[in-house]
């Protein structure tokens, strides 16, 4: 897949700061469209970032925001609950409390709907995009890192049947294939929730094209194949302005500047410092989460669907011959301390609801900071500084949504007509 394109034109020198998962994409984005990319990382490899361990899931269908009236009701139970999947440490900067009353603002059905009709229609160029990219990988390769095993979302509580079949009714307007079943047609599409399951189940919704895949291995693979030149292990400093204002660039740490015609900043929750010089503000907080890769002892006992425990807001993901287990949100800026009784959460979750699966003595945790705005939607598109776009912001959904709106931010940056609606993701930094 590699885009080889001709001599780039004049004035079509992109710089891409951040080689996660949004900004390889991004990168493969440009550099099919002629874009001459250099891609630049603080990190030694992509995809090390946020994307690195992280819930593995291609969750087109389940794009629904976080901030929900049902999140807004459940808020003071899940903040008083010692155990409860979501933490809020207050703090004392304004970004933080502007975030909080947008994030409140934003919990109404009228906003809810708005929002997931955009991420169904940027999910669905996603999924069209990466499918094209992989199509294209030479030799197979990307079976190893794609799967299609569908998805199995479990309820512990049947009241929350007549919620869900509503938000089914409406997903199927918007193509979405999902179902209804009961608690043994769960145990029929995913034999190894037969044994206990972690306890009784109340229904699930299989959604039978839902996917699977390696963030850091595809975010490796696009930084790779775009042709870009890679500028690894290199933190940025600065963004670089010319006389007339316009942003030219990057100053890297080691004092090197990096010249480009056009900068991207794709940096996940790291895009709130670099803009911080220049006066602005994307509404970005890090909701940090956890995750745990185990190795599969009993292939037998461990679910080869991807499964989603909405009790307990853990996904689990089979990868290669390892199970991955991801969960939390904690809102407390950008600390990326580990708590092991989080990563013994998420293990004891495992031994309970795949007995006999996994082997617990070599885990490997790993924490991340999801990059989130208020609304659920992404920043993607031209800033108010000439020069400097964006494409960050991309919560819980950016491995999901990261080829889709790279497609979109190359479309706006060719000043092509996109294939989505773009004003939905527009930049209020
Ligand atoms: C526990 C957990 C589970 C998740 N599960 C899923 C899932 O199942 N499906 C899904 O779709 N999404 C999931 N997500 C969300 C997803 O991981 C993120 O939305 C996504 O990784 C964000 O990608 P990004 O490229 O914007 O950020 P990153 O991956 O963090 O990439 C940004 C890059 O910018 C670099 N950078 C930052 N500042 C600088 C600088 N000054 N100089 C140079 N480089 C810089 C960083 O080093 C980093 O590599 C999950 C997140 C978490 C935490």
């Amino acid at each position: 897949m590699h885009a080889s394109p001709a001599a780039p034109a004049p004035h079509r020198r992109a710089c891409v700061i951040g080689a996660g998962i949004v900004g390889a994409a991004t990168a493969q984005a440009l550099a099919e469209r002629g874009w001459q990319v250099t891609l630049v990382d603080a990190h030694g490899h992509p995809g090390q970032g946020e994307s690195l361990g992280n819930g593995a899931q291609l969750s087109y269908s389940y794009v629904e925001p976080l901030a929900t009236p049902d999140a807004l009701r459940a808020l003071p139970r899940w903040l008083l609950s010692a155990d409860s999947p979501l933490r809020w440490h207050p703090q004392p900067r304004w970004s933080h409390v502007r975030w909080l009353a947008d994030f409140i603002t934003a919990c109404r059905w009228r906003t809810v709907r708005s929002t997931s009709e955009s991420l169904l229609s940027l999910a669905a160029e996603s999924r069209r995009t990466l499918h094209r990219w992989l199509a294209a990988v030479p030799g197979g390769a990307a079976e190893t890192l794609h799967a299609r095993p569908g998805k199995l979302v479990i309820y512990r509580k049947p009241e929350a049947r007549a919620a869900v079949q509503r938000q089914l009714a409406w997903q199927r307007d918007w193509g979405c294939e999902q179902s209804l079943v009961e608690a043994a047609e769960c145990r029929r599409l995913e034999p190894a929730l037969a044994a206990t399951g972690g306890g009784p189940i109340g229904f699930g919704v299989w959604t039978p094209s839902e996917e699977v895949i390696d963030a850091a291995r595809l975010a490796a693979l696009l930084a790779r194949s775009s042709g870009a030149t890679l500028r690894l292990g290199q933190p940025v400093q600065a963004l670089l302005r010319d006389a007339g204002g316009r942003v030219c660039g990057a100053r890297l740490a080691t004092g090197e500047t990096l010249e480009a015609d056009t900068v991207v900043l794709a940096a996940g929750p790291g895009t709130v410092a670099l803009m911080r010089p220049l006066g602005g503000q994307p509404p970005i907080e890090p909701i940090k989460g956890y995750s745990v890769t185990l190795p599969i002892v009993d292939a037998a006992a461990a679910p080869r669907a991807s499964i989603t425990d909405n009790g307990r807001k853990l996904v689990h993901a089979r990868l290669g011959d390892t199970l991955r287990v991801a969960g939390f949100a904690e809102l407390r800026g950008m600390n990326r301390a580990m708590d092991h009784r989080r990563i013994e959460a998420l293990c004891q979750a495992v031994r309970e609801t795949f007995p006999g699966a996994c082997r617990f003595d070599d885990p490997q945790p790993w924490t991340g900071l999801r990059p989130a705005t208020p609304s659920g939607r992404p920043q993607v598109g031209p800033t108010r500084w000439p020069g400097l776009w964006l494409n960050a912001g991309h919560g819980a959904l950016g491995l999901t949504l990261s080829c889709g709106s790279a497609t979109l931010l190359a479309d706006l940056m060719d000043g092509r007509q996109p294939a989505l609606p773009s004003r939905p993701f527009a930049v209020t930094a």
